[in-house]
């Protein structure tokens, strides 16, 4: 809800580790609904990449990475901030957008990309109208998405994420991607290669909204796979 309305005043701000969108005050955005049973408001939005087109991504789709991933991190009702939500086992819900390499620009990422480079190797930017509506970032269909209950990639990794990755990569040029592998931080040291290696699913259940072709699985390296059509049109897929 609120994704079409574009972004005004944020914070864009590098650290160590990515670099984000955060203090998105000007109104709520959020998501509610498949497996959510409450409401979770938008609380920033970052990015994880690789030094090049092979690596990047967080998830693997069939073992295959893309460039790069966007994470948006919601925060449960009625918590404010990640912190709070961390004692909640439903306390978050990101939303991750894959990539795949495209021979020409992808015009919807031609404002934030400028705007990620003016912020490197500079201090947090006050953007008093980012002009950004995040619809226009996020894939064509949206009813397509992988979903399974895990944990934050950065520390502590509380197990209390809900994750939904679209099926749909976005497109994005090599030469776009430049703008993520140059970055640095207000230190100006180097930012790439911020991707957490994929872990074991731990028993864990990997969930479709959708029919997937034999064999497609998120984050897992597994091979066997069978699917299960669930009550709610969520198929759950088990790994062997
Ligand atoms: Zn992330």
């Amino acid at each position: 809800m609120n994704y079409h309305v574009p972004l005004t005043a944020v914070t864009l701000s590098t650290t160590p580790y990515t670099v984000q969108y955060t203090n998105m005050t000007d109104r709520p955005r959020w998501i509610e609904g498949s497996v959510l049973e409450r409401r979770y408001t938008l609380n920033s939005f970052h990015f994880h990449w690789g030094s090049n087109s092979r690596v990047g991504s967080e998830h693997l789709v069939n073992g295959i990475a893309g460039p790069v991933e966007m994470h948006l991190v919601h925060i449960a009702d009625p918590y404010r901030t990640v912190a709070e939500a961390s004692g909640d086992t439903q306390g978050i819900a990101v939303l991750a957008v894959s990539f795949e390499i495209s021979s020409t620009e992808n015009l919807a990422y031609r404002e934030l990309l400028r705007q990620i480079g003016d912020v490197s190797g500079r201090p947090p930017m006050e953007i008093a109208d980012a002009g950004i509506a995040l619809s226009s970032l996020l894939p064509p269909d949206l009813n397509l998405y992988y979903n399974y209950q895990g944990s934050l990639t950065t520390p502590n990794c509380e197990e209390n994420v809900q994750w939904f990755l679209f099926a749909r990569p976005v497109p994005i040029s090599e030469a776009q991607m430049a703008t993520f592998r140059t970055l640095m931080t207000a230190d100006q040291v180097s930012i790439v290669d911020n991707y957490r290696p994929v872990q074991p699913l731990n028993g864990r259940s990997v969930y479709t909204s959708f029919l997937p072709p034999s064999r497609a699985m998120a984050t897992v390296r597994t091979s066997l796979l069978k699917y299960i059509l669930l009550r709610n049109k969520r198929i759950l897929i088990i790994c062997q």
